[in-house]
């Protein structure tokens, strides 16, 4: 069977593993473009959440070479994405596209309807090699995280511009050719080596951005204009704490591990939020309070125009940038919204931080724009 899957940032690396180890073609769908776009928005509803139609544009593209099943996550709670792979699966019937929906659904909707699926994709595979695939598909995943993060923080020193980013793509396909446990781990290691040899300038000065917001929008670089790349030519090391390789953990596989993780962002949100809000609102909050302890310089979020759990999200942050004086920017992208007028936000928040930190600086405070600094300076 010749199986597809959406972009999201680096997963097709790990997800094209997964299918041709569990004896399927994988087509992995070009890589997301205005293309992809004009084809999601023309064939989605005018409001749904743009990655259900940045994802729609992928399926369309991958039929067009051929393919003829999707693996698609689905999910549970109160936000759209519960309903999401079903309406594309509508809306794909009604465009009379043939391909089967594979819907993975965490545990929490139904063991059985879960196994039932995943049985679809595995028919015929030995146990032994469905460990192996499961085995390769979690190192890659992880190896992507853990470049990327790595990335973050050499970026902004770089001497010559775009050259990590070059860099961790050579990385990334060293990672997506690799087809052992063994050769993953050796591109990994070998990649990491490659970044830190990156030339740099150590002692360039450089803001810290904490970057919050919902998933899809964080890691896939064409729905955010490449904001993390951007950022560090602009010499900012970005910090996040959200992750593909995380969200599987806790969406898919370990419903202990989820509650564990959920009681924690609780503790963070407090007392802004006390309950989950579907998607990432939660995290949203939690990761922001956690980012102003750890002494960002300040936050951006970024959310699909209309996206339910970070509007609630949206809502709660002036209060946390009040409370710990970190300034935080939102920015909302949908399908109308263009690389000048991000870039020139971006720009604007940037300035607004070198400038506050230069300030602390002449005062002789050392630490960065966040609640220990600002308490400091404005008892100045
Ligand atoms: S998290 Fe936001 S963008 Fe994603 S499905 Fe839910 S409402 Fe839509």
């Amino acid at each position: 069977m010749k199986v597809t899957f959406p972009h999201m940032g680096t997963a097709y690396i790990a997800f094209r593993a997964l299918v041709e180890g569990l004896g399927h073609e994988a087509v992995v769908p070009p890589f997301c473009t205005q293309k992809t776009l004009n084809l999601g928005t023309r064939y989605s509803p005018e409001s749904a959440c743009l990655p259900l139609k940045i994802n729609i544009g992928n399926y369309l593209e991958a039929a067009e070479l051929g393919a003829e099943a999707i693996i698609m996550a689905g999910g549970v709670g109160p936000c759209r994405f519960g309903f999401y792979a079903y309406v594309q699966q509508e809306i794909l019937r009604d465009l009379g596209c043939g391909m089967e929906m594979v819907i993975l659904e965490p545990p929490a909707s139904g063991w059985r309807q879960l196994l039932a699926r995943i049985k679809l994709l595995t028919e015929g595979v030995s146990p032994s090699q469905i460990a192996r695939t499961l085995w390769l598909f979690w190192e890659k995943l992880v190896a992507c995280d853990r470049l990327e993060q790595l990335s973050l923080t050499v970026r902004p020193y770089e001497i010559e511009k775009g050259s990590t980013t070059k860099a961790l793509y050579r990385v990334y396909r060293a990672v997506d050719r690799a087809n052992t446990v063994d050769m993953v781990r050796k591109a990994f290691r070998d990649g990491m080596a490659e970044l830190h040899s990156v030339p740099q300038d150590r002692n360039r000065p450089v803001l810290t951005v904490g970057l919050v917001g919902e998933i899809y929008t964080i890691l896939e670089p064409f729905v955010n204009f490449r904001l993390q790349e951007q950022l560090g030519e602009m010499g900012v090391v970005v910090r996040r704490n959200l992750w593909l390789s995380s969200w599987i953990l806790d969406h898919l596989v370990l419903s202990a591990f989820r509650r564990r993780r959920e009681a924690e962002l609780l503790r963070w949100a407090k007392p802004y939020l006390h309950h989950f809000v579907g998607g990432h609102g939660l995290e949203s909050v939690a990761h922001s309070v956690q980012l102003a302890h750890e002494g960002v310089d300040g936050i951006i979020h970024i959310l699909p125009f209309t996206c339910m759990p970070e509007i609630v999200a949206q809502s709660i942050l002036p209060s946390v940038s009040e409370d710990h004086q970190l300034p935080i920017l939102t920015v909302v992208v949908d399908e109308h919204t263009g690389m000048a007028g991000i870039r020139t936000r971006l720009e604007a928040f940037i300035d607004l931080l070198a400038g506050k930190k230069a300030v602390f600086r002449r005062c002789g405070i050392e630490e960065a724009v966040s609640g220990a600094g600002w308490t400091a300076f404005a008892g100045k």
